[in-house]
């Protein structure tokens, strides 16, 4: 019994103090979100699944600016990697490697079987363009794996331009990672003609985690429907069948699918996808700008990983000065009250990352950036 007390006791302060977790994924959920999960379960055959899947694909491609079904999968995002390789992919990939979930694209793609080459650029860089068109002309490939976000260096890479050379090599799918942009950055999944776009539910929706989220080309199910290694859980073709009928494949996380319905409502018919666009590159230009006046005007060394003009809106990657370490920043701050990430593997101890994303406002992270200037400055 008294463990129990204090468990809510503290779940109440924390829902008390929104504002104070900005971890770059899993993200903060707001108690709203939170609570549309406590609602009694449905049959997921029966008519309340469907009614409740119709209005999340009627949502869900509001979200990706599609017309195409969204598939809904029951797992965290990684299973959609491994989705988008298994079913959108014959046999050589090019993988654009610039960070840490990069790479783990590129290695889902050879531990699925594929002739996978990486094109790396160095952590905290953005590819260019016309180094993928090389790429693709100087050997063959049948699928190309970008991360548009990369959550581990807080680069945004140019996704539309990138899509613009890959699109004339007919052969070639392109294969997306959104995780940590949609819902914080445009994503234009038709008018940008994406084969796969994927994402996962904590960190820019602000759900908790467990769901990834997807949609394929119609070109991309073709290809999908005569690949002999679709596997059974991440088979589109299977999921296209099931969101036809507003359901889907296996017993889905149902509890989820409401948070879903409440964060959906509240992202397109409150704040407005674009606002809530525009509220993320606020969140960001903020904490751009703090780096600046502290390491110009208070004469604190720090410096943002990610060059001007490729800089995500959703995550900031900063490099600390000498003599700190991003596990002793995080540890004091988290004395302070609030949560950052450490850098993400091997930058984890140069670097910090906070996570602008999600449903933070900028009056919280200006708060947030003012105990960390008493940190790091004070
Ligand atoms: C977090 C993240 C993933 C992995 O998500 P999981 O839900 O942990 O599987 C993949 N890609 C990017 C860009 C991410 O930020």
């Amino acid at each position: 019994m008294e463990q129990v007390k204090t468990r809510s006791a503290t779940r109440e302060q924390a829902s008390a103090q929104f504002g104070r977790f900005f971890l770059p994924g899993p993200t903060e959920v707001r108690p709203e979100v939170l609570g549309a999960q406590a609602q009694p379960m449905i049959g997921h055959r029966e008519d309340e699944m469907h009614a409740l899947g119709a209005e999340l694909q009627h949502r869900l491609k509001a979200l990706f600016r599609t017309e195409r079904s969204v598939f809904v999968g029951t797992c965290s995002a990684t299973g959609f990697m491994e989705a988008a390789i298994r079913n959108g992919a014959r046999r050589r990939v090019l993988a654009l490697v610039n960070g840490a979930f990069s790479k783990r694209f590129h290695q889902i793609a050879a531990a699925c079987g594929m002739e996978a080459d990486a094109l790396e650029v160095p952590w905290g860089q953005a590819h260019d363009p016309a180094d993928v068109e090389r790429a693709l002309k100087a050997k063959p490939y049948d699928a190309v794996t970008v991360v548009h976000s990369e959550t581990s260096t807080g680069v945004l890479n140019p996704l539309a331009e990138i899509a613009w050379v890959v699109r004339p090599f007919d052969d070639v799918m392109l294969l997306v990672d959104t995780v940590s942009s949609l819902a914080g950055a445009p994503v234009h999944t038709d008018e940008w003609r994406l084969d796969f776009v994927l994402t996962g539910s904590q960190k820019a929706l602000a759900l908790p985690p467990g769901l990834a989220l997807g949609v394929a080309s119609a070109r991309l199910m073709e290809r999908a429907a005569g690949l002999p290694n679709r596997g059974a859980y991440f088979d589109l073709i299977e999921h296209q069948k099931s969101v036809d009928k507003n359901e889907l494949p296996n017993t889905p996380a149902i509890s989820l699918l409401f948070a879903l319905h409440a964060q959906l409502r509240a992202i397109l018919e409150g704040e407005g996808l674009a606002q809530r666009w525009e509220r993320h590159r606020q969140m960001a230009v903020l904490v751009w700008n703090w780096v600046d006046s502290l390491s110009s005007g208070r004469g604190v060394p720090l410096s943002i990983l990610a060059p001007p003009g490729h800089r995500s809106p959703t995550v900031t990657c900063i490099r600390l000065p000498e003599g700190r370490t991003g596990p002793q920043v995080v540890a004091a701050m988290r004395g302070r009250g609030y949560t950052i990430g450490a850098g993400y593997g091997k930058l984890k101890n140069e670097c910090i990352r906070i996570g602008h994303m999600g449903d933070h406002t900028a009056e919280e992270v200006e708060v947030l950036l003012e105990a960390l200037e008493e940190e790091l400055a004070g």
